[in-house]
């Protein structure tokens, strides 16, 4: 089963517009989001006291696009994005 437990680690764009918000207790440190991202926003460190060796860091927030790329692919539902774009245009269809 998987563990409940969350460990967030939130990182925001310097303009306000972009926030990636890790779960460390869920990263198994696959790297695939690392690898998938477009602008090279995020690196994989160490993490001796993790079974995996390594954990996702957000290293270079304002590099993000916002295209949710890493989101998507993230098999364990460990970053997620939010844009302030976004919650504008939803509040404007209200
Ligand atoms: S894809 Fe998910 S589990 Fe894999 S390194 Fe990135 S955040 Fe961690
Ligand atoms: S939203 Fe896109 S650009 Fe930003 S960290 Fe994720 S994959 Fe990279």
């Amino acid at each position: 089963m998987k563990d409940t437990s969350i460990h967030l680690v939130t990182s925001v764009s310097s303009s306000g517009e972009y926030r990636l918000v890790v779960n460390e207790l869920w990263c198994k440190g696959c790297r695939i989001c690392v690898d998938l991202c477009p602008r090279h926003v995020l690196e994989m460190v160490e993490a001796p006291e993790r079974w995996e060796g390594t954990i996702v860091k957000v290293t270079n927030m304002d590099a993000c696009n916002g295209c949710g790329i890493c989101e998507v692919e993230c098999p364990d539902f460990a970053i997620g994005l939010t844009s302030t774009r976004k919650k504008k245009t939803n509040e404007t269809a209200k």
